[in-house]
């Protein structure tokens, strides 16, 4: 499944564009529980320890409780830890300082996966009845996560219907 996302992320960018803008219009809880099905199936098949991409690529947005959670799990001061791991983005955000994150092991764990951020927790964003609330961001996170690729390939075959 990584290997057909690698070879057919960008040429299916045009058509993930047009069936976001497709899937909008049906938005609500039926295209929820039509996405947190096909969300179930492709994970079911997808280990995200086989891949990790996100975590190579996409710095974490951390908010307040992440930093002093964090911090207090490495036993290290809240400024020493925003000098050591924090920066504001282009967008005045709050994220990681770097990519791949600094707490990603070589093979594809987190090395503090049960104090990571929410973020992390929550993408990508198509679990849990969120598809909807988050749909802006499918067609994008499609060229980064093979999940959201996989996710939208088949909502384009059943999901439409
Ligand atoms: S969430 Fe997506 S990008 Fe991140 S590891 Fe899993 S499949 Fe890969
Ligand atoms: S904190 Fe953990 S889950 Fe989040 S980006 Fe870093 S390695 Fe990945």
């Amino acid at each position: 499944m990584i290997e057909d996302w690698k070879n057919n992320r960008k040429m299916a960018k045009k058509a993930h564009q047009k069936l976001v803008q497709r899937l909008k219009k049906r938005k609500g809880k039926k295209l929820d529980e039509q996405a947190e099905a096909v969300h179930e199936a492709v994970f079911s098949e997808l280990n995200c320890l086989d891949c990790a991409n996100c975590c190579k690529s996409i710095p974490p947005i951390l908010n307040r409780t992440d930093i002093k959670r964090i911090a207090k799990h490495l036993g290290m001061k809240i400024s020493a830890f925003e000098t050591v791991y924090v920066r504001q983005d282009e967008d005045g955000d709050t994220v990681m300082n770097s990519s791949p994150c600094p707490f990603l092991e070589t093979d594809n764990s987190c090395n503090i996966y049960d104090y990571r951020p929410k973020a992390c927790r929550q993408y990508p964003h198509t679990d849990e009845l969120s598809f909807s609330q988050n749909i802006r961001l499918h067609a994008t996170n499609a060229q980064y996560c093979p999940a959201v690729f996989h996710i939208l390939e088949r909502l384009a075959v059943v999901g439409l219907k």
